[in-house]
């Protein structure tokens, strides 16, 4: 009999419904040539549980992606909830549910498609060939210390991590590393945060046991410096969760565009998997959105979730197929386009090859 995995799935606010329909296209697609079945079960979060429910992480979402093999998420938010207090707002329910997931390691992969070293913003010879992974810390550091506080005269939070969180994401990047070209930069502030030499120190003690792995260390100022300079130098950056939340994004424009990239946040439970893109309300309800990102979210849940590597290599070659035959969504219609397609249509040609 053939296997049947349920998926937990999240489509949020602005173009998350768009693009998360084009993933479940393919997923059903590649499921059906690979033998096995998918089962959804949808959840809210962000904007769309606070309209539905007055809180923008209901219960039964929390309650129900427990029961999930994986989660597939598109992205919350938008300016029809820009003035909510801070704990109401959509992008607290997202926080709040990654904390609940227990999901600490979140892997984003900034790799450039050769159709589309034109796209990036620096120099083809700069960015061809460019292959990294970041590993950032997700449920800890500034975003969640206590204590933390908004004043009249003034405001502060706290940057704090313990042995556990550090030593369990190092192992993440060092275990990722050895699959890959076993070279981890570990970024931090360590010439000025106490908090970054603690995180060094622990790292350090983490690596004694890969000793095929280089380590190496790095401000992130400079980190920020080299992924422009020389992004090719990196294999596995390995950070914690504000200076990762930055140098991903900033990786991400050596891709070309936003709308490519996919991520992963594991833990010891049921993983999430999503666009490292915001809902874009600037081009909500379109048809304009690309869904690369998150049908290659797709594929690294069939990938690192379900074991299913098989059908995840379908996926990505599906996606390298569409964009080496010239179809562009209109954020990369510039580069070497054949045709401008719509969102949807992105979906039913890549869902078409992923079938084959
Ligand atoms: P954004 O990522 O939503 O958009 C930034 C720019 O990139 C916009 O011009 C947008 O049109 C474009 N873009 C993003 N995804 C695209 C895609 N798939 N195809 C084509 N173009 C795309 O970031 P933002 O504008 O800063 O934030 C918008 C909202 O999203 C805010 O409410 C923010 O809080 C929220 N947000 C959510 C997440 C998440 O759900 N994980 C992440 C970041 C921001």
């Amino acid at each position: 009999m053939s296997k049947t995995y349920k998926i937990g799935i999240i489509k949020g606010d602005g173009i998350g419904p768009e693009i998360i329909d084009e993933a479940v296209k393919v997923l059903d697609a590649v499921s059906v040539s690979m033998g096995f079945n998918l089962k959804y079960d949808e959840f809210l979060l962000g904007g769309a549980a606070i309209d539905a429910t007055g809180v923008p992480l209901p219960d039964e979402t929390i309650q129900g992606v427990k029961k999930c093999d994986s989660v597939l998420f598109g992205a919350i938010g938008g300016p029809k909830w820009d003035n909510l207090e801070r704990h109401l707002r959509p992008e607290s329910g997202l926080l709040a549910l990654r904390k609940s997931m227990g999901t600490f390691a979140n892997l984003r992969p900034a790799t450039v498609y050769d159709e589309l070293v034109n796209a990036s913003s620096l120099k083809p010879s700069v960015v061809a060939g460019v292959d990294i992974m970041v590993v950032r810390e997700l449920t800890g550091g500034i975003y969640f210390g206590q204590p933390r506080e908004l004043l009249e005269d003034r405001a502060y939070n706290t940057m704090i991590y313990t042995r556990e969180e550090v030593e369990r994401i190092a192992k993440v990047a060092f275990d990722i590393a050895m699959k890959r070209n076993k070279r981890v930069c570990s970024v931090d502030k360590a010439n000025v945060l106490e908090v970054s030499q603690f995180w060094r120190e622990t790292v350090i003690k983490v690596a004694a046991d890969y000793p095929e792995v280089e380590l190496t260390h790095m401000y992130v100022d400079n980190a920020a410096m080299q992924l422009i300079r020389d992004p090719k130098q990196f294999d596995v950056i390995l950070t914690g969760n504000i200076f990762g939340d930055i140098l991903s994004d900033a990786a991400s424009m050596l891709s070309g565009s936003i709308g490519l990239l996919p991520s992963a946040s594991t833990g010891k439970g049921v993983g999430l998997f999503e666009p490292i893109h915001g809902s874009a309300p600037d081009i909500a309800g379109q048809g304009i959105a690309n869904p690369i990102a998150t049908i290659s979210s797709a594929s690294m849940m069939l990938r690192y979730a379900l074991g299913e590597c098989e059908a995840a290599d379908k996926i990505d070659d599906a996606i390298k197929k569409a964009l080496h035959e010239g179809y562009r969504t209109g954020d990369i219609g510039d580069y070497d386009a054949k045709e401008i397609v719509t969102c949807s249509e992105m979906g039913d040609i890549i869902a078409d090859y992923a079938s084959r």
